[in-house]
Parts: C-alpha cells; sequence; structure tokens
C-alpha cells in the first residue's frame, strides 16, 4: 500500500504543529472560561466545547504516546504530560504500556482493551440500539463514570505512580502543586470546577469515538489484512471531526497499519493507501460518519442484536 518513499515522507515530524495545536487548544479552553467567568449564560455553549478539546487533548497524548509530538523523546513526553495527560490526571508512559500491547495484539485476549470489553458488560459491543443510545444519554448526564473508570484506571498517575516514568514521578507534583496554586491564588475555583464538568463531558464523546475504532469480535490474526477487515477509516464531516474525532482519529485504520505516521498525515496515508489493490479487496468499513451518512459507525459498529453480527456481515 504505502511504499517506502511515502512512508518516509509521511513519517516526518513537524514539532512546530504539534505545538501550535496544543496551543491552540488550551487557548479555546482559556476563552471559553474567561466566557464563563463574564456569565454563566456561556455554560451551555462553553461545555461542549471544553469537552471536546479536553477529548482533542487525550487524542494529542496518544500521538505522544507513540512519540509523534516531538522528535527528541524527553520533550515530546514532557508537552504529552504537562499539556496533555496530567490536566486529566493521566501518565502518558502508564497509557503508552497498555496501548502498544493493544497495537500488537489488536482484537485478542492479549490486547487490553479487548480484555475489558470482554469483562465489562457496558463496554461489551455490539448492543441493542436502544441500549446504545441509553449509555450515550447516560454520560450527558454524568451517569456512565463507573463505565468509564473500569478504562480510565488502568491510565491514570496516582494509582499507577510505580508504572510511571522517572520523568513523570518528577513532573506530575510541579503540575499538580502549579495547578492548584493558579487555582487557589489566583482564586480560580469557578473556573476549576466548571472545567470539571467539562472533563465529565468527554465520557459521551469517548465512548462513540472509541467504540468505533473496531468491530467488535475476536480477531484470528493480527497481520494487515485482518487490520483491514476489523478497523474502520470514518470519512467523517467537520462537526463530527471536531467532537467527536479530532487530529484524523477518524483514520484509525490508518493509523493500526503504520502507527508510526503523526495524526496530521494520516490524512494522506488514506488517500494513497485508498487506491491501492489491497485496499479494496479487504478494507470492509469505509464509513460516511460515525451518526451522521449512510453507513455510520453508530449503525454498522455499535449497533447490533446478536454477537457477533459485524463478522456475519462480513460472512
Ligand atoms: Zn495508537
Amino acid at each position: 500500500m504505502l511504499d517506502h518513499e511515502d512512508l518516509k515522507k509521511l513519517n516526518v515530524l513537524s514539532p512546530w504543529k504539534s505545538l501550535g495545536d496544543i496551543s491552540l487548544i488550551w487557548i479555546t479552553i482559556g476563552c471559553s472560561l474567561y466566557l464563563c467567568h463574564e456569565s454563566l449564560w456561556f455554560l451551555p455553549l462553553a461545555l461542549p466545547v471544553l469537552a471536546s478539546r479536553l477529548h482533542a487533548l487525550t487524542l494529542l497524548m496518544h500521538d505522544g504516546s507513540h512519540y509523534l509530538l516531538h522528535p527528541n523523546e524527553k520533550v515530546n513526553d514532557f508537552l504529552s504530560n504537562m499539556f496533555c495527560s496530567f490536566p486529566l490526571m493521566i501518565s502518558t508512559e502508564v497509557y503508552r504500556k497498555t496501548h502498544w500491547k493493544h497495537h500488537q495484539f489488536t482484537q485478542t485476549m492479549k490486547d487490553p482493551n479487548y480484555v475489558i470489553m470482554q469483562s465489562v458488560a457496558a463496554w461489551h459491543y455490539p448492543k441493542k440500539e436502544e441500549e446504545v443510545k441509553k449509555l450515550l444519554v447516560r454520560d450527558l448526564f454524568f451517569l456512565g463514570m463507573k463505565d468509564h473508570m473500569a478504562i480510565l484506571k488502568d491510565w491514570q498517575i496516582l494509582p499507577n505512580l510505580a508504572l510511571a516514568s522517572r520523568l513523570e514521578k518528577i513532573l506530575f507534583p510541579i503540575f499538580f502543586l502549579g495547578m492548584f496554586s493558579a487555582v487557589y491564588w489566583g482564586g480560580l475555583w469557578k473556573e476549576f470546577i466548571i472545567l470539571q464538568f467539562g472533563a465529565l463531558l468527554i465520557n459521551p464523546l469517548a465512548r462513540m469515538r472509541a467504540m468505533s475504532e473496531h468491530a467488535h469480535y475476536e480477531s484470528e490474526g493480527t497481520d494487515r489484512v485482518h487490520k483491514l477487515e476489523e478497523t474502520p477509516t470514518i470519512n467523517a464531516g467537520s462537526f463530527e471531526r471536531f467532537f467527536l474525532a479530532p487530529f484524523n482519529t477518524n483514520r484509525h485504520l490508518e493509523h493500526h497499519l503504520y502507527p508510526t505516521i503523526p495524526y496530521y498525515n494520516l490524512e494522506r496515508a488514506h488517500e494513497i493507501i485508498r487506491k491501492s489493490e489491497t485496499y479494496q479487496s479487504h478494507a470492509r468499513y469505509e464509513l460516511d460518519g460515525y451518526f451522521l451518512g449512510k453507513r455510520t459507525s453508530f449503525r454498522e459498529i455499535l449497533v447490533g442484536d446478536g454477537y457477533p453480527v459485524a463478522k456475519k456481515k462480513a460472512a
């Protein structure tokens, strides 16, 4: 699919692009909180934006876990932790440990994400349509935290401090003290609480995005053909890309095929590989959107009346 020259070009990191995107997120968060500071009438507008930007930070942290934010590993981990994962109490290094296993053993019983999906009923898909909708509505009303903690607990820094890197053990107390000093001395308690509600609203976005990333049945292999058959690529529009799949996360198939390509080059990777014969004959889920469009991940990946629907469809 991608030849050596294509891959070499697409693998080139542009650290200024990552820095620019991280800065833009924090400027947007700052502006949203400022508006809420001026008047709480801005809250209904600010909360979805805050949730989308905090969710976007987790996706930049994901690139950080692949060492794709900066060519220098220490700078990469500094950026990923201080600006993307620590604000959500997550350790990039701890996340990295499970995430690499997810890449290595995707959708098998050695994949930590798949194991959780098998063991916790809330993460077992496909489900009946009403059940999926109920879970998403529960998330919107901050009631699905228990489901999310089943996954998050493996990535959080405090319960997994022993697994954190040396750099993280130095940086986290600095971050934590810095954050609380700014909140305390700056009198920013109201903004801090609003930010926590924004963080809770990541849940419906993360559930929809994460559950759309793979078809929900155990894989019989981890080679390229299996990836093409089990991992969707989603031609989402700009609204869904902003809220559900920022930074080309909708190109999850391309990410699994070539995990060394930074997020800003995944769209180009998609354009190249979709022309290849291997892609044309094996890619099963080139979808139009998450909720919007004719072929959606909601309909084809999350919803089904029996298990494994996705596989039955292909048979
Ligand atoms: Zn990854």
